[in-house]
């Protein structure tokens, strides 16, 4: 069993339009509605490949009970969603179905008071002892009334636990989540230069590490992924760049690196999953889900070269 923590979970609406004009009124010709977050993002793609995922975090008010709703039904997810007093989040995607481009608006989120926060470190607590936890994915921003030190809280908590826990995370969560030392960060380019002062990938990769993450995985857009751990250092990049939507691929890469890690697969395994899923969920038209055959088609073809790293 995995389990993902979305303390920013959302419920994701998507709006379909036949082309995208300002200041103009569009006719909706399609409404999806499904959980987000990216948490939530990841256990579905660990759901569909064939692991048992718990997800918590938050969820609350009319908007919380319509995404647990959907969960409910899902045969791979358990919902451990702790009660937030405030209502979920709603993010809205406008897809522009002439060009296939995206518009995104994103709600900032209930506020968290002190005693959820507590309750949820119970039971959190609990989540982490439970016997055959994999691992934990700790996933996204933090809601408002969150301590910025929350991942950093977490991470202590799944490392006396023993358990294996990835951070992917921006800002100041993220420079205080490696610091508390988990076993897996994935920066993206953006994330990885706003922690180390370096737009050097390779170099701002060793940076990170040495702020106390034993492994890092950067991910950087096209080019695939950048990894840096106690066992060596290897480069993955897609055979080709796709297009689509990138929104959720990172998602995906965690997705990857965590079925590889429950599933005791080397490294460079789990690296080549990692970009064969993520390069399959930006040319899924429906953001944070994966195209199931061009996973299949890219996975072999995946490079992954060994480096020597200077740790
Ligand atoms: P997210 O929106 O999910 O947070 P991210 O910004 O964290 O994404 P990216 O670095 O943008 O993550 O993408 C994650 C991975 O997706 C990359 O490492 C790469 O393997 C794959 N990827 C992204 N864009 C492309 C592309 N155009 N073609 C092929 N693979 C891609
Ligand atoms: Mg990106
Ligand atoms: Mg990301």
């Amino acid at each position: 069993m995995i389990l993902t923590v979305t303390l920013n979970a959302a419920l994701d609406i998507t709006y379909r339009v036949p082309a995208l004009t300002p200041h103009a009124s569009h006719r909706v010709t399609e409404v999806t509605e499904r959980p987000g977050g990216k948490g939530l993002n990841v256990a579905r793609v660990l759901a569909a490949l064939g692991h048992d995922v718990t997800v918590t975090g938050f969820a609350g008010g009319d908007t919380g009970r319509t995404l647990r709703d959907h969960l409910a039904p899902e045969p791979r997810i358990t919902d451990a969603l702790a009660p937030v007093a405030g209502a979920t989040r709603r993010t809205l995607a406008v897809v522009d179905a002439a060009t296939g481009d995206t518009t995104q608006l994103n709600e900032p989120g209930p506020a968290v008071t002190p005693a959820e926060w507590t309750a949820f470190l119970g039971a959190y607590e609990e989540l982490v002892h439970r016997e055959g936890l994999a691992a934990v994915a700790l996933c996204g921003s933090l809601p408002p009334g969150v301590p910025v030190g929350a991942y950093a809280q977490l991470i202590r908590a799944a490392r006396a636990a023993r358990v294996p826990v990835l951070l992917d995370t921006s800002g100041e969560p993220l420079r205080r989540g490696v610091a508390a030392r988990p076993d897996i960060v994935k920066p993206n380019a953006d994330e990885l230069a706003e922690l180390t002062g370096s737009h050097e990938p390779a170099q701002a990769t060793r940076d990170a590490r040495r702020r106390g993450a034993h492994a890092v995985v950067a991910s950087l857009g096209a080019d695939g992924l950048l990894a840096v751990t106690a066992d060596g250092g290897w480069r993955a990049r897609p055979p080709k760049r796709v297009r689509g939507n990138p929104t959720g691929a990172g998602d995906s890469a965690v997705a990857g690196l965590l079925s590889g890690l429950a599933e005791r697969l080397p490294w460079p395994d789990r690296l080549a999953r990692a970009v064969a899923l993520s390069a399959a969920t930006v040319v899924a038209p429906v953001a944070g889900e994966f195209d199931p055959s061009t996973y299949s088609d890219l996975l072999p073809r995946v490079a992954v070269t060994g480096q020597v790293t200077a740790a």
